[in-house]
This record gives structure tokens, sequence and C-alpha cells, in this order.
């Protein structure tokens, strides 16, 4: 592999723009995405998902806290680095309801994948609401309902900047697993085409795994999104 210490993530490529800053580190079983969402203007932060790579995204994070936890879902591996926050401080964290049920089962999700997790996670603070924009300094995010990967998924659109934090509900040429409980194929497949085909063909999509791509590479692209595509014949990762 690369030359990247064991157990010590580097960032990988995010996204910038004038107005904006968005970092990624990767990590764990699973190698999931953690983000940290930064405003420019302001020096407001977001950790999006802290995952496996939480305490790398802290040390880089201005005063070693974000100001808000923004959840696009409540799987392990992207709430697993809560406990490391909550250490730092006590950031408002934000989840959509429909997720609150995975959310208070982390141990239970951790059996499931035979990976301990002893750690209790803190209350959320607010629940997401669909159309609710939420802030990050100057920069709006956008939350849109992207529910079939997990029941409670949210999509965080930046739609000034062109970028999406979209966690498991797309990635580059695949869609999310829709096999754990609450994941439902259609209903995925339905929340693809009205929340991500719909936005700007040259917006970014951060992905929860692997590398970011864009809207129109998807469309393009991407072998689930085909009109004959049936969600009852996929093996997804
Ligand atoms: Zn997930
Ligand atoms: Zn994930």
């Amino acid at each position: 592999m690369s030359g990247e210490p064991r157990g010590i993530p580097l960032p990988r490529a995010g996204f910038e723009s004038e107005a904006l800053r968005i970092r990624a580190w990767t990590g764990g079983p699973f190698q999931e995405n953690t983000y940290l969402v930064e405003c420019r203007a302001t020096g407001e932060t977001a950790l999006v998902d802290p995952g496996w790579a939480t305490p790398a995204a802290l040390q880089a994070t201005p005063d070693g806290v974000p100001d808000a936890v923004l959840l696009t879902h409540a799987h392990l591996d992207h709430v697993e680095g809560l406990p490391f926050v909550v250490e730092a401080g006590t950031p408002p964290i934000h989840l959509h309801p429909a997720d609150r049920d995975l959310y208070s089962r982390a141990r239970e999700q951790g059996a499931a994948f035979g990976y301990e997790f002893g750690a209790s996670l803190p209350e959320p603070d607010h629940e997401l609401v669909p159309g609710e924009p939420v802030s990050v300094g100057r920069v709006r995010l956008d939350v849109r309902f992207a529910p079939g990967h997990a029941p409670g998924h949210v999509i965080f659109h930046a739609a000034e900047e062109g970028v999406a934090l979209v966690g498991d509900v797309i990635f580059q040429r695949s869609i999310g697993r829709t096999d754990l409980p609450g994941g439902d194929a259609s209903q995925l497949l339905e929340s693809i085409r009205r929340e991500v085909l719909t936005l700007d063909p040259e917006t970014r999509l951060l992905t929860g795994h692997g590398p970011s791509t864009t809207v129109k590479e998807e469309k393009m692209g991407n072998p689930f999104l085909r009109p004959s595509f049936r969600p009852d014949s996929s093996r997804l990762a």
C-alpha cells in the first residue's frame, strides 16, 4: 500500500471553494470517511459522520472540538468516533429522528459484525428536518431526506458551493447496501433519483466510503442506476 503509517490516517482529497473547506480522514474496518466542514469566513466547523478516523479529524479542528456534529445516518461506522468528540467538548449532535432507533443500538450493530463496541453514545441534541437547512458559519447546508440504506438517512447539500455529503446513499459506481435492518432497495433507488440525480450535474458528491464523484459521472456510469437494473439482483458491498 502507500507509506501511510498504520493507525494515523492522513487527510484525503476533500473539497475547497472560496467559502468552504472540507477535509476527510478515512479508517477502520469499514474504511469510513469522516469529514470536517469549515466555513472560511468565520472559522466555524462541523464534523460530519465521526467514524474511526475521528481522532485525526479532531487534531485538525481549531481548538480540538467542532462547533457541531452532523450525522447522515446512524450506522456504527459513522458514529463510532463520537466518544472522542465528547471527550473534547459538547458540540450539538444532529440526527434525523428516523435513525434514532439505530443510534440507540450501536452496540448491537457492532455485535452483528463481530465487532465489540463498548462505549456509550451521547444523546443527540437536534432532530434534523428535511427542508430546514443547517449552517456552518455562513455556509448553508440543505437537508435532503434519502432513506433506503438507513431509514433516517439524510444528505447535506451546500447548493451554492456545488458539493453534497451523501453518506452511504451513493458511491462512485455503486450504491448503498440495503440488506441491513431498515434497508429498502427500491426506496434507495427512489431516493437517489429524487435527491441526488436532480442536483446540478457538476455537484461533487462526498461519499461515506471510497473516493468522491459527481452527479454527472454517476448518471453516466453507475451500473445500479441503469433502467435495466433490478434491486433484487444486486450484490452490494
Ligand atoms: Zn451506512
Ligand atoms: Zn458506512
